[in-house]
């Protein structure tokens, strides 16, 4: 190979969604292929769609239904082959914060920091969303359950370039972070952009229309205020303003007030 050919391959690869090395050592797969194959591994049953004739695998809301703990839920997570999100990860992503917090803020999926940390929200948007939080009294490091806050994300693996998840991905995934609400007990859910607002009120409204209204998270019954991603506030921070009224209204139902829930979705 050429340094064009080289170059083209790289390019390739960018174009597949590699934006990082994730070894510390170069492998040299040329040399990989040079060498006898290993027989080839079991075809991997899509649990979503099984090909018919083949033993269905079992799909994820078989199995977050059976976790009954927050541990056996992300050993389960962690565990489960049924999207190739996996392979390109390195950490499943599961929480962060205090278990059993009156707020869990459900974000939409880990970026690289995330990835390579293995905690939700730690990279720029998360710093952003801890000073949001502070602004409110709260803080994820808080042990106090009405000072703190409870963190995750719709997916739990990093998306290849931190490209927006497909809905095929997001169904996937819905099973375990609705099992995981339902687990973590929160009093009140925050949700932050369009991805957990659509997933978790199965609305097709972006958030722009969904914001800032308390609405009700059908499968908990608990108040969920949809609100923008802090990544978003970053690129327009003019938003800030509407986003400070929306931690005002988390806050006021922290403290007590019954939020105003819209029953009926838009
Ligand atoms: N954005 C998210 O939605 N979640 C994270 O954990 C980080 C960035």
């Amino acid at each position: 190979m050429n340094r064009a050919d080289l170059l083209a391959a790289l390019a390739w690869q960018v174009d597949l969604g590699a934006d990082e090395a994730v070894q510390d050592r170069p492998v040299d797969r040329f040399a990989e292929s040079d060498s006898p194959k290993p027989a080839t591994p079991a075809p991997r049953v899509d649990a979503a769609a099984p090909e018919s004739g083949e033993p269905a695998a079992e799909s994820g809301a078989e199995i977050a239904a059976r976790a009954d703990s927050l541990e056996d839920l992300q050993r389960a997570l962690a565990a489960w082959d049924g999207s190739d999100l996996k392979k390109g990860a390195r950490n499943c992503v599961f929480s962060d914060g205090l278990p059993g917090a009156h707020l869990m803020i459900v974000g939409e999926a880990p970026g690289a920091n995330e990835d390579r940390e293995g905690k939700p929200f730690v990279g720029r948007a998360g710093h952003l969303l801890d000073r949001m939080l502070a602004a409110i009294g709260l803080d994820r490091n808080s042990t106090e359950p009405e000072n703190s806050a409870y963190i995750a994300n719709i997916l739990p693996w990093r998306p290849p370039s931190n490209r927006t998840p497909s809905e095929r991905e997001v169904a996937l995934f819905l099973p375990f972070i609705e099992r995981h609400i339902a687990l973590a007990r929160p009093r009140l859910l925050f949700a932050v952009g369009n991805t957990p607002t659509k997933a978790l009120l199965g609305t097709k409204d972006g958030i722009r229309r969904m914001r800032g209204r308390w609405r009700r998270h059908g499968p908990s019954g608990l108040p969920l205020l949809p609100s923008f991603h802090p990544a978003y506030l970053l690129r327009q921070p003019a938003e800030k303003r509407s986003s400070w009224l929306d931690l005002q209204a988390l806050r006021r139902a922290l403290d007590g007030e019954t939020p105003d829930v819209e029953e009926r979705l838009p």
